[in-house]
């Protein structure tokens, strides 16, 4: 089903975020996670991207570089969720290391095994610091990769195999409540997300925020310039010092300091898994109470830590 549909026949739901594991891995604990949480029953399974990371390798006699991935292709992952489970998956897409020709054969695949649902994204830049740089033939901007995939709604494709084929995504974007690390200005980054929703997109996921009133800003801001789509908070319950340390660092995330504070003191208490979930389920209630339709939580490990903040808050097994 799309996701615009579900939303609109779903009073609350919540929604989770999983990522394909490194290569040589087993999917057994995929499943495991999945398992543990759809006796709760998300309303969709969203499943990461990892742009190929271009590690040359070169092999003996052959003049080509070789291309490594690093983790499993998402493909077959999100088909064995959605099959095996017959849950609504939601790939995610990200452009970076493709060019138009190859986001289009892609895309199709995804459609061919029956996705109705797609969240379009750039992709980080290929180091910390650096500028991102599109592949030769790609896109340097999600807008451009949403008016691809809008294109596509109304059978314009590159390739022409079927002219009459059509492929029609629902589909969502990212939105940075505290502005991505990249932008100039929050202002800024509102006016990229405006181009994101002009160019088709159907409703925005966004990026883990722990600060409830830059969260309220930000909507009443984008609200304000004509974004009217829905839109689905992510949260990521915060339970080590560990893990705050890698949400900052890694995905940029700004935590307040008197949640820092907070995890610092209860994790030297032996305490910050209990008082992480409870902060989680405060927030999660909050959320809800403020109007929003569903939450999406992301997953880092065996996903216990979100079991333990839905079983609270929406329907028991
Ligand atoms: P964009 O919307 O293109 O924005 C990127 C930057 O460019 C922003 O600073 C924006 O302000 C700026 N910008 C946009 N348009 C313009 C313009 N016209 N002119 C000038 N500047 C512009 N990454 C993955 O690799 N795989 C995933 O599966 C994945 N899932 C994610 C899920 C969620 C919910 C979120 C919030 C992020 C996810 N990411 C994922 C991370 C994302 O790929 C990075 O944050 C990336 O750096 C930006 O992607 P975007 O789609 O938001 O890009």
């Amino acid at each position: 089903m799309k996701l615009t549909e579900l939303i609109k026949t779903t009073r609350k739901f919540f929604s989770i975020e999983i990522s394909p594991p490194l290569k040589f891995k087993s999917i057994n604990t995929i499943f495991k996670a999945v398992e543990r949480l759809l006796v709760y029953h998300p309303a969709f399974v969203n499943i990461t991207y990892h742009p190929l990371k271009i590690t040359k390798i070169k092999l003996e006699n052959s003049p080509l570089d070789y291309i490594q991935q690093k983790h499993v292709h998402p493909l077959g992952l999100c088909a064995a969720i959605k099959y095996k489970y017959n849950v609504d998956v939601v790939p995610h897409f990200v452009c970076a290391g493709l060019n138009k020709v190859q986001a289009e054969n892609n895309l199709s695949d995804f459609s061919f095994l029956g996705f109705e649902n797609i969240l379009a994204l750039r992709g980080d830049p290929a180091a910390a610091n650096a500028e991102f740089t599109p592949a030769d033939g790609g896109y340097e901007y999600a807008y451009q990769l949403v008016e691809q995939i809008s294109a596509m709604r109304k059978a314009v494709f590159m390739n022409n195999i079927d002219a009459h084929a059509q492929i029609d995504f629902c589909v969502g974007v990212a939105g940075y409540p505290e502005k991505h690390f990249q932008a100039t200005s929050l202002e800024q980054d509102i006016k990229h997300l405006k181009q994101k929703v002009d160019a088709g997109a159907d409703y925005i996921i966004t990026q883990i925020c722990y600060d409830m009133n830059h969260f309220a800003q930000w909507v009443d801001a984008i609200r304000k310039v004509g974004i009217n789509i829905p839109i689905i908070p992510g949260i990521k319950p915060l339970t080590s010092v560990n893990q705050l340390l890698t949400l900052k660092n890694t995905y940029n995330i700004y935590i307040p300091p008197e949640l820092e504070k907070l995890i610092y003191d209860s994790d030297a208490r032996g305490c910050a898994y209990e008082v992480g979930i409870e902060h989680s389920i405060k927030m999660s209630q909050h959320l809800l109470d403020a109007g929003f339709a569903g939450l999406h939580y992301f997953l880092m490990g065996g996903g216990k830590d979100i079991e333990d903040v839905v079983k609270m808050l929406f329907n028991t097994p």
